[in-house]
């Protein structure tokens, strides 16, 4: 018999995280003030988030940070999640690469946010905050924020993008469900949202208004921080449980990924799986190649600029250097996969523009196609999100059957997509078509971004 899921105990779950940034060959550039453009302090972004994580954003020494027990023990509601070897899929594909997951879907809430959302509650609660506040797009950072906000007894207050209010409305009922407020952005009830409309009737919101509302409230509301579910670093280092789990069941099946894999929105999913791996390439010689999987549409690794942005449409945010598409990007309505941001995360652009890794560029129906055969052979219905992740697998596995190379590929199944299934729907019924930016358009959208 051939064994299909390696799973861990609960005793075998990590109890640190991993913080590449501390083993960068490069270290990444430093978030700057936007009004002085000096060098951000973690004082200056404890004003907006939790003193830890602002720490943490910053730490570029320790590699290892402890997960505090009281973030473990709600861990152990949901992890260690599976790592599972794809044999059906594999057998439909005809490859013989061998192709595994990581089950990030299997938690209540159905995306790998909850294990982010839990830490940044936790440091929130001990500080002595009583509320949160965020933005969320399709909803899966909302709901994860909203439940681990009830698990530590603070508020939420939640700005979803409007049009992914109404493209997912189920996804606000779960947030109301944990007790949070749900405000659909851009809104009137933020100064930023105020001059978003006025300026746009019917801009249809984006992540970059969302954020800047959030923020407002945030330094507007006494006992209040942010929070953020994507693109910052200690984001990407909660994520860490994720690759670190993968690797010990990845020994537990006696291979080792020769390519790792992940959707890419901010990158949290990403470098969750990929930075414990990468950290053999930097530190041991493995060779191990590293692909982010980002739609067509929102094409920020493969043809953004590498320049100092604004993290959110009003220019609330520290200045930040990454792979950009311009802080004011919104990516066509007809994009239905998720993964809208404009910016790439700092610690990725730099791995970026090292050589560490790559982007690839996914076209929507492509993306929905390796989504509906995982479905079909695995008996997962992959968020859309995800679904980008799965064909750039099934691109590798391709590959092998023309070279006859057994390649062990690891990918990240990033969440379920069970809330999602009006963009199914719109892909079934022949809705949905592919959508790539012309290069005007890129540059149109660039030149909006500071010039220091
Ligand atoms: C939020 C989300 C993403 C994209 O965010 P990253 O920070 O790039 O991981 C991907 N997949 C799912 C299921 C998500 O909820």
């Amino acid at each position: 018999m051939k064994q299909k899921r390696f799973i861990l105990s609960e005793s075998e779950i990590p109890t640190k995280w991993y913080n590449i940034q501390a083993d960068m060959p490069t270290k990444p550039m430093l978030p700057l003030n936007p009004a002085t453009h000096e060098p951000l302090t973690a004082e200056d972004l404890a004003h907006i988030f939790s003193q830890e994580c602002a720490k943490q954003e910053l730490d570029t020494e320790n590699a290892w940070i402890d997960i505090p027990d009281e973030v473990l023990d709600k861990y152990r509601y949901y992890r260690a999640t599976p790592l599972v070897r794809a044999y059906a899929l594999e057998e439909a594909l005809g490859t013989p690469a061998h192709i595994y997951f990581k089950n990030e879907s299997v938690n209540p809430l159905g995306s790998h946010k909850i294990n982010s959302a839990l830490p940044q509650c936790y440091y929130c609660k001990v500080e002595g905050t009583t509320n949160v506040t965020t933005e969320t797009g399709a909803g899966q950072w909302g709901a994860a924020l909203s439940y681990a906000a009830s698990v530590y007894g603070l508020s939420a207050a939640v700005y979803q993008v409007k049009i992914s209010m109404q493209q997912k409305p189920y996804r606000s009922s779960i947030m109301r469900t944990f007790g949070a407020a749900v405000t659909g952005s851009p809104s009137m009830s933020t100064r930023a949202g105020k001059d978003i409309i006025t300026r746009e009737p019917m801009h249809p919101g984006s992540l970059g208004t969302a954020i800047s509302e959030a923020i407002e409230l945030a330094t507007t509301t006494p006992h209040c921080k942010y929070t953020l579910g994507s693109v910052l670093n200690h984001v990407a280092l909660h994520q860490t449980i994720i690759g670190l789990e993968a690797e010990k069941q990845m020994a537990m099946a006696g291979e080792y990924p020769d390519t790792v894999i992940a959707c890419f929105g901010g990158g949290s999913n990403f470098g969750g799986l990929a930075f414990p791996f990468m950290r053999h390439n930097i530190l041991d010689g493995k060779t191990t190649e590293f692909l982010a999987a980002e739609p067509e549409s929102c094409p920020k690794l493969t043809r953004g600029k590498f320049e100092y942005d604004f993290g959110d449409e009003a220019g609330y945010t520290p200045l930040l250097p990454m792979y950009t598409l311009g802080h004011d990007f919104k990516p066509a309505n007809i994009h239905a996969g998720g993964l809208r941001y404009h910016g790439a995360g700092v610690i990725v652009s730099q791995l970026i523009k090292d050589g560490m890794m790559k982007g690839v560029d996914i076209p929507q129906l492509e993306s929905f196609e390796a989504g509906m055969l995982f479905a079909r052979t695995e008996g997962i219905i992959p968020a859309p999100e995800s679904c980008h992740a799965i064909a750039a697998a099934v691109r590798k596995a391709k590959e092998c059957i023309a070279t006859g190379e057994e390649k062990v590929i690891l990918f990240n199944l990033s969440g379920h997509g069970l809330i999602d299934m009006t963009a199914y729907e719109s892909f079934i019924n022949g809705d949905l078509q592919n959508y790539k930016l012309t290069d005007d358009e890129i540059a149109r959208n660039l030149k909006d971004v500071p010039k220091l």
